[in-house]
């Protein structure tokens, strides 16, 4: 009986895989991996089987319980299954169905961590979750109910939004009933991590207006202390945005 890995790919550019799970993808005979992981992380183990059991969001419970048993399957076939994930495994990554799925069959599992979708915009962005005095508590939020409708929340100075690049609009209005004033900032940051990774500043009342330059594109959306950008010296963009009135 083989043991099973998961193991988070972080959240797109191969390089950003941390060094332990780089060296347990080297060893996989099987790997299970997800739509959102980088194909050059191949290279890595490019002797191993690679299978893609790919989706994104809330799949339907028949997927999930297929994927499930492909684990327990591989696990009884080889000894090294790796189960990639984007970002961290354990960051609405639905690694609990999967880690029970397993310990039901008896199969022993280990999970390496990933650098999640929120921190890699924080790092991207340049904009810290934590403010000091101000920014004391962060909160990753799906912003999807298991029904598939939006729901959103003010539980922490900082909450960053996964799920939501889709309605934009009808989470600033979310936003808005939770308590969240409209010049509270907003940072949404799609790809993060990726080489196109695109980012845009607004506040909640204007947040609808990124819904076009992030289509079609894994995105998260941060609210509050940590989506404030920090001091700096204004750039010639900004003279050129000041000179022509555009307010982000
Ligand atoms: N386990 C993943 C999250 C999977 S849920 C993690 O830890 O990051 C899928 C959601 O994650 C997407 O809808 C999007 O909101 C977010 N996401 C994943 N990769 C992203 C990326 N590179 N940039 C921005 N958001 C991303």
């Amino acid at each position: 009986m083989g043991r099973v890995v998961f193991i988070g790919a972080g959240p797109g550019a191969a390089d950003l895989i941390t060094v332990r799970g780089a060296a347990r993808l080297a060893q996989a005979d099987v790997v299970l991996f997800d739509a959102l992981t980088d194909p050059a992380l191949r290279e890595l183990a490019p002797r191993a089987k690679w299978v893609h059991v790919g989706k994104r969001g809330f799949c339907d419970s028949t997927g999930q319980t297929t994927i499930n048993a492909l684990l327990v399957k591989h696990a009884g076939e080889v000894d090294r299954v790796v189960r990639l994930k984007g970002g961290d495994p354990s960051v609405f990554g639905r690694l609990e169905e999967e880690l029970e799925a397993l310990a039901l069959a008896g199969i022993e599992c280990e999970v390496v961590p990933g650098v999640t979708a929120a921190i890699a915009a924080a790092a991207a962005t340049q904009r810290p979750l934590t403010r000091r005095g101000h920014g004391r508590s962060v909160s990753l939020t799906t912003a999807m109910t298991r029904e598939g409708s939006l729901h959103a929340t003010r539980s922490a100075d900082t909450e960053v939004f996964y799920m939501a690049g889709k309605q934009l609009a009808a989470l600033a209005r979310r936003l808005r009933a939770a308590g969240w004033s409209d010049d509270t900032p907003a940072s949404v940051v799609s790809r993060a991590g990726w080489p196109d990774q695109l980012h845009s500043d607004h506040t909640v009342a204007s947040l609808a207006r990124a819904a076009m330059l992030h289509a079609g594109r894994p995105t998260v959306v941060t609210v509050g202390a940590g989506a404030a950008a920090l001091a700096r010296a204004p750039t010639r963009a900004d003279h050129v945005a000041r000179a022509l009135h555009v307010n982000p």
